[in-house]
């Protein structure tokens, strides 16, 4: 009896260190985290349009080169329903794009969904087309997913007007189905250097993108989708594992297409603009509401901006 007593109290005691263990790792884990509020260049109040990285862009195309270098070029790595938050998740200093990037240049508050009372839907084909044409749907007509983008340039067709090549992969079908379908035809219809490559998943929109840099491709863009699909199967936010998982692993994924980058022979002559963004957020399964959970985004840059006024309104 005595020997039954001793054995229970060991096993509620191994339960209790193994506890107290997963507890500390936790707390251990957030105390660590390079990524949390303070580690953005501007308070939440300077929340910028997500429209601003077309802006970001094209200045950057129309600068003069910095001295020393005889190239521009420019990698946009996307990750998918990634919301703010999870960039608590990031703190693996070796694999982050994110952490990789951002000493340099910055991180920024974004908003996806459109101004305040918006009928832009937090989905993926509006915030895309946000991101690329430096508008809202009343410009680019993507007010929610399943719908083509009117006639209006992405900073992929400005850029190749520049002399640029561009290349776009993801593995979300409908960028090439619906959205992108007319840009695509027109590329090729006038033999532009302008890639869209349907990626069968993350893995292989990492293997393409880092083929296009190899390559020589100038604009580089390339999405994630584990952290989307993590969200809708088991829910958007830190409460749950699954989602935090997938935040890393976009961001690994992402400093793997980094790593090319800084690979190439030539890159001591490039001038390379990095950034790294979402195109919504997402709360319990689901996103295209307008929550702070939903409209909340984030995106980290390589070389530091400074918001104005202007900028806080940014829209074509
Ligand atoms: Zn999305």
């Amino acid at each position: 009896m005595k020997k039954k007593m001793t054995n229970t109290w060991i096993a509620c005691v191994i339960v209790l260190v193994a506890l107290a263990a997963t507890f500390i790792s936790r707390a251990n884990a957030c105390g660590d985290c390079k990524v949390n509020a303070a580690a953005f260049t501007f308070s939440a109040e300077e929340r910028l349009p997500q429209t601003i990285i077309q802006k970001i862009v094209d200045d950057f195309i129309n600068r003069p080169l910095a001295n020393g270098k005889e190239r521009k070029k420019v990698l946009i790595l996307g990750y998918d329903g990634f919301r703010e938050d999870g960039l608590n998740n990031i703190y693996d200093i070796e694999n982050s794009a994110i952490l990789s990037i951002m000493d340099s240049g910055g991180l920024y508050h974004s908003f996806a969904g459109g101004l305040e009372d918006s009928s832009q839907a937090t989905s993926t084909s509006p915030g895309w087309s946000s991101i690329l044409t430096g508008g809202w749907h009343d410009y680019h007509g993507v007010e929610d997913n399943g719908i083509p983008k009117k006639d209006v340039p992405t900073l992929f067709q400005t850029a190749v007007q520049k002399g640029y090549s561009t290349t776009f992969v993801s593995s979300w079908k409908e960028h090439f189905e619906t959205v992108y379908t007319q840009d695509m035809i027109r590329a090729e219809l006038l033999n532009e250097p302008s890639q869209y490559i349907f990626a069968t998943n993350d893995e292989d929109s990492k293997n393409q993108a880092i083929e296009a840099i190899k390559q020589d491709f100038d604009i580089v863009m390339a999405i994630a989708e584990c952290t989307d699909n993590a969200g809708h199967s088991s829910g958007f936010g830190n409460d749950n594992p699954i989602y935090q998982e997938a935040c890393q692993e976009a961001d690994h994924w992402g400093k793997e297409i980094l790593n090319a980058v800084k690979e190439r022979e030539t890159y001591p002559k490039e001038e390379w603009l990095v950034i790294i963004t979402t195109d919504h957020g997402g709360i319990d399964l689901h996103h295209g509401g307008q929550s702070d959970e939903e409209r909340n985004t984030w995106f980290a840059v390589n070389q530091p901006v400074t918001p104005n006024s202007e900028w806080l309104n940014y829209h074509k």
